[in-house]
């Protein structure tokens, strides 16, 4: 079986007019089908490179990326990227919002415009749809944006830090639901998030990203017992506090050596 996601050796150097910047080295990963994959590291190590990579957005200077075994080539219907910044428009309406992918994908419908109402239902969204996104708290236009990348059902969700611009309470209810959400679908998810205790509460896997230029560093699987409970439980339970700091030792020292691996 092929591996959901797949980068084989990548490399990549931004090329400006006045320099040519090495962002990513030689990085290889794999991730299963359905798996939750966080990446964290040092601000500028090449994070958003990786994902704008597997979204088909950015073409590596080097290297193979396979999505279900097959070569990249380009932005495709399967893979959904939410940012930081929820992108809605301001003139649509909270359903118009919503139905973006849809529209963009010629894919409304009746059935499609339903499946969307289901969505914001399940978000807890339901009698927002008439209403304008500067209407809405930043949790719920995150939860909006996110009901507007999986109204295309995507397999794999890109996430780029969709949880830093929120309040703590907020986020941490949005953990729960985005998680709860992701693997009742199945979906495959790639998250990168500065917080370590965000990432080892979601994920089965964190990996830790060399800073300058970005590559893999260490790689952590996150035990039964974390994972097994919502995110907002996984915090209490038995061995978190010393993966977590197993896990900012690692950071730490790869915000201090930066690249080459000094460390591994
Ligand atoms: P992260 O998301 O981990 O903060 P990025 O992937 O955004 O890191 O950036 C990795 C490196 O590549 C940084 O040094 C950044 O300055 C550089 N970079 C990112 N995007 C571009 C671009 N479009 N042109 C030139 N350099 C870029
Ligand atoms: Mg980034």
């Amino acid at each position: 079986m092929y591996s959901t996601v797949e980068l084989r050796d990548v490399t990549h150097v931004y090329v400006t007019p006045r320099e040519a910047k090495l962002a990513i080295e030689e990085l290889s990963v794999s991730i299963a089908p359905g798996e939750f994959v966080s990446l964290v590291g040092p601000s500028g190590c090449g994070k958003t490179t990786i994902l704008s990579i597997i979204a088909g957005l950015v073409k590596p200077t080097r290297g193979n990326v396979l999505i279900n075994g097959e070569p990249v080539r380009g932005t495709s219907s399967s893979v959904g990227y939410m940012l930081q910044q929820d992108y809605l428009f301001p003139w649509r309406t909270i359903m118009d919002n919503a139905c973006m992918g849809l529209e963009l994908t010629g894919q409304l419908n009746d059935q499609t415009k339903q499946k969307v109402i289901q969505l914001l239902e399940g978000m807890g969204l339901q009698g927002t749809e008439n209403l304008y996104p500067y209407q809405l708290s930043g949790g719920m236009r995150q939860r909006v944006a996110l009901v507007r990348t999986l109204a295309t059902e995507p397999e794999i969700l890109l996430l780029d830090e969709p949880f830093s611009a929120l309040d703590y309470q907020t986020k941490l209810q949005l953990e729960d639901l985005i998680v709860e959400t992701l693997k009742l679908r199945e979906k495959t998810a790639i998250l990168v998030t500065h917080d370590l205790s965000e990432a080892i509460a979601v994920s089965d896997r964190v990996i830790v990203l060399n800073r300058h230029p970005g590559s893999i560093r260490r790689s952590f699987v996150i035990p039964e017992q974390i994972r097994s409970v919502q995110p907002f439980y996984a915090r209490e339970q038995e061995g978190f506090n010393d993966l977590f700091h197993e896990v900012w030792m690692e950071l730490e020292a790869s915000d201090r050596t930066g690249g080459g691996g000094a460390y591994v």
